[in-house]
């Protein structure tokens, strides 16, 4: 993109949406040790057609944020726990772990290379950050790969969920969402595929997203397709489903930490039954790309349960947390000790 092109950007009316960058970063994995790794300015990966990405989906990734904050510095938030995150994911994948020093590296060379795509602050706009991995080696027999390709590329975006000011919908599907048992806990490309045709479908029955409950009792709140679930009480206590089956939000510890913190509210993680739901004051999604977005209904079924405040925007709990989560993201509140890497 030239100058001119970047200068035009709408900052204010971008939606969730890949837009090309001008550099993304890239480590390779071989012969049992990761590269000096590099930039680079091209978009696209050749790779063979047996690799075992594209065989048995060995991939997975994460997703983070750079912020341009108030007073103009660019910082990224909390990036160790992706690191640490993608690691664990890795692990349980069999794929080799990228070190926490050199993914926190590519992160902060694919932001300082494309720090004109980072959003003016006030325009509700961020640089999503995308840091993925793959087996990228051909293989036949169903085993892992022994050579990866890591990268991060970096994409504008504004709002995940369309209107989600006005609140959004969700609906109980009535199947799971991928295999059950133990795969929903990992940032992994198979268990997204696996969730599209749950996606579609909600969206074709005018749902922004489902709401799924665990698969071996279907009794159990979960979370979201891309977002995990905070609640909020009617004596204002901040609720999460706890659970194994769930991905662990860096949005939610965080959320669940600036409640009790800085908000100084009651906080419970535990098991939430969907029978519980109706009687929540508010009801919330959070994660890096919805950041919080309030819902204001869930149909299960016949059953419709609806959240007045979220209908109105955001309930007065919710707000609060919003308020105090971007404060410290866009740096006019203080951070606890850790959370904000500067990077320009
Ligand atoms: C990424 C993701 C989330 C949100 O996690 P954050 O670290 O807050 O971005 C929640 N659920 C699933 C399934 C996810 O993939």
């Amino acid at each position: 993109m030239t100058t001119l092109e970047k200068n035009n950007i709408d900052w204010a009316n971008i939606g969730f949406g890949y837009m090309k960058t001008d550099y993304r970063y890239v480590y390779n994995f071989k012969n049992g040790k990761w590269d000096e790794g590099t930039l680079t300015t091209d978009e696209n990966i050749i790779m063979n057609e047996c690799a075992c990405v594209l065989q048995y989906a060995q991939t997975c990734f994460e997703g983070m944020k750079a912020y341009r904050t108030a007073d103009g510095r660019v910082v990224c938030f909390r990036p160790d726990l992706n690191a640490k995150r993608m690691a664990d994911t890795c692990k349980r994948l069999e794929m080799a772990v990228l070190p926490e020093e050199k993914f926190i590296n590519a992160v902060v060379e694919t932001v300082k290379n494309n720090l004109d795509f980072v959003p003016p602050y006030g325009s509700g706009a961020s640089l999503y950050l995308r840091p993925y991995m793959f087996g990228i080696n051909p293989v036949m027999g169903v085993k892992p790969a022994n050579e990866f390709q890591f990268r991060v590329f970096a994409s504008p975006v504004g709002p995940y969920f369309k209107g989600a000011a006005k609140g959004i919908s969700l609906r109980v599907p009535d199947f799971d969402r991928a295999a059950p048992h133990g795969t929903g806990h990992v940032k992994a490309g198979l268990n997204y595929a696996m969730s599209l045709h749950a996606i579609v479908d909600a969206h074709n029955q005018g749902f922004n997203e489902n709401m799924y409950l665990d698969s071996a009792t279907r009794t159990k709140v979960e979370e979201t397709g891309g977002a995990n679930i905070i609640f909020v009480t009617k004596d204002n206590t901040v609720v999460t489903p706890k659970s194994n089956t769930i991905l662990p939000s860096i949005t939610r510890r965080s959320l669940m930490y600036v409640a009790e913190h800085y908000l100084g509210l009651k906080t419970e993680e535990r098991e939430v039954l969907f029978t519980e739901v109706k009687d929540m004051k508010e009801c919330a999604l959070c994660g890096t790309a919805a950041v919080i977005s309030p819902v204001a209904r869930v149909v299960n079924k016949g059953e419709e349960i609806i959240f007045p405040e979220g209908s109105n925007g955001m309930g007065e709990i919710t707000k609060k947390l919003y308020d105090t989560l971007l404060g410290i993201q866009f740096g006019t509140i203080e951070a606890p000790e850790g959370w904000i890497k500067e990077i320009a």
